[in-house]
């Protein structure tokens, strides 16, 4: 069957059919992180959303390119850096390394492509260049760039494509500097801002004097340059979809004059206990404060996988209570598998593959894909109390489970110890070598290897690890 998904262009479910023509490639971009502080688990959600279209995107066998770009520089950094008298990319490094700290621990992949708006300037100042060709864009009198609606919409092009605008309340030339507006103030928004003395040393040289590019345009540059003038997929919270959306539209198309992107999918947002994150409601976590509290990264992404991406969540800590339960019905069942089929591999076989696509295809319908999986688990481990499990039907099932967990990437509980009898075998092992008898010794280890585990040496002596 074909991926289905909710497309906020056309505001309907249409069939995913990709551009390139093979039907394989696929380009998607996701805007990152404004590395201006810690990211939150809001900002999370968005991000393990991304990466879970991206994974299903590879299990439905595409060949995806994933662009995510780091915003470092914008009118919040530049706050910061200059109340902390610091340097740009001193400040930005930092944050982003913590980023990425934190989408290693939710078990995001990494983006192919991470582009730094800061190191893509040359870029955004020849696609306003193409605006100012264009006669779409023009130089205001406080020297910054603006894009205007009115020439852009007088070209036959379309402003409000992904939010439905009210035209009439706008006046000609009015102008927003801000990078964030809300939709009621439609205004010529800025390309490209003229330098003030509050950006102290954040600024670069342009065809229109020394000053800094808007955050809209550090997307469209970036994700053209890289995936192409017009591209598949474009993803980010719903908070994105107007203005930054809408006008990364409005200036990519203005410039190529081709159509920009065909799927654009949004993020519902993550609320904490029914209410938006505050710090003054003390109800705002980054992922730090949760770990400090001694959940667990794939706990947390669980719990942010847990309902569909287009529905606003309720995140609680009870939730991930529940998080660690749900998890910990899985890894018991999928531990016993692997142990009866030790070495033994298998192809995918039984129910669960068709039911978790069947979800997924629906517009990554995971409230069904759980269903699926906590399914399988019931069945699996009715079929191990009451039946012998051969080695290779336990292989099967593994099978199909790590396919669906490639999608979902909750890994693995940490590794444990080996069982207490397969140590017994290892001392075994270490006495009969001592005592010369060879074969008995190798018997150990082909009989530890059939049960899944290896024997590595190790400056402490030798221990066991799975296979
Ligand atoms: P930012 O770093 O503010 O540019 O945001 C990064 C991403 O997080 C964007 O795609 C936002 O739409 C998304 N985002 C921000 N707040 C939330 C939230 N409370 N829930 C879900 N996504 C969010
Ligand atoms: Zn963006």
């Amino acid at each position: 069957m074909a991926l289905r998904i909710f497309n906020t262009l056309s505001r309907s479910v249409q069939d995913f059919k990709p551009l390139d023509p093979a039907g394989r490639a696929v380009g998607m971009y996701c805007c990152g992180p404004t590395v201006h502080d810690f990211a939150h688990i809001g900002n999370f959600r968005t991000f393990v959303f991304a990466d879970v279209v991206r994974r299903y995107l590879e299990f439905k066998g595409y060949a995806i390119t994933h662009v995510m770009n780091i915003t470092d520089v914008e009118d919040k950094i530049i706050r910061r850096v200059r109340e902390g008298g610091l340097k740009l990319a001193d400040f930005t490094r930092e944050r982003e390394k913590a980023f990425f700290d934190d989408l290693d621990a939710l078990g995001c992949k990494r983006p192919h492509q991470i582009p730094r708006a800061t190191e893509f300037i040359p870029e955004m100042i020849a696609l306003i260049g193409k605006l100012m060709e264009r006669g779409i864009a023009y130089q205001a009198p406080d020297k910054s760039i603006y894009f205007s609606i009115e020439k852009y919409r007088g070209c036959g092009c379309t402003y409000g494509q992904l939010q439905k605008l009210n035209f009439e309340e706008m006046r000609v030339g009015d102008r927003v500097s801000s990078d964030e507006y809300e939709k009621e103030s439609v205004a010529d928004f800025a390309l490209w801002k003229a330098r003030v003395p509050e950006d102290g040393d954040v600024f670069w040289e342009s065809p229109w004097g020394p000053g800094r590019p808007g955050w809209h345009i550090e997307c469209s540059a970036m994700s053209m340059k890289l995936l192409g003038e017009t591209f598949d997929l474009h993803l980010g919270g719903e908070d994105l979809v107007f203005p930054h959306h809408e006008d990364e539209i409005a200036q990519s198309e203005g410039a190529s004059g081709r159509p920009f992107v065909k799927y654009w999918m949004h993020g519902a947002h993550l609320l904490v206990e029914g209410k938006k994150m505050s710090k003054s409601l003390g109800n705002f976590f980054t992922l730090r404060d949760l770990l400090a509290k001694g959940f667990s990264g794939r706990e947390i992404r669980y719990l942010l996988m847990s309902s569909h991406y287009r529905e606003t969540f309720n995140f609680t800590i009870e939730g991930l209570t529940g998080a660690r339960s749900a998890l910990a019905r899985i890894d018991e069942c999928v531990a016993k598998l692997r142990e009866l089929a030790g070495t033994q591999t298998s192809s995918a076989s039984g129910e669960l593959l068709s039911r978790f696509t069947d979800s997924m295809d629906e517009d990554l319908n995971v409230a069904g894909a759980w269903g699926a999986v906590f399914d399988w688990v019931r069945d699996s481990n009715r079929k191990l109390a009451t039946s012998d499990v051969s080695a290779e039907q336990a292989a099967a099932m593994l099978a199909s489970w790590n396919q669906v967990e490639a999608v979902l990437g909750i890994g693995q509980k940490e590794e444990s110890e080996a069982p207490a009898e397969l140590l017994a075998l290892l001392e075994e092992r270490q006495a009969a070598r001592k005592a010369k008898d060879f074969k008995r010794a190798d018997a150990i280890r082909d009989e530890l290897k059939a049960k899944g585990w290896v024997i590595e040496d190790t400056p402490k002596g030798p221990r066991l690890k799975k296979l």
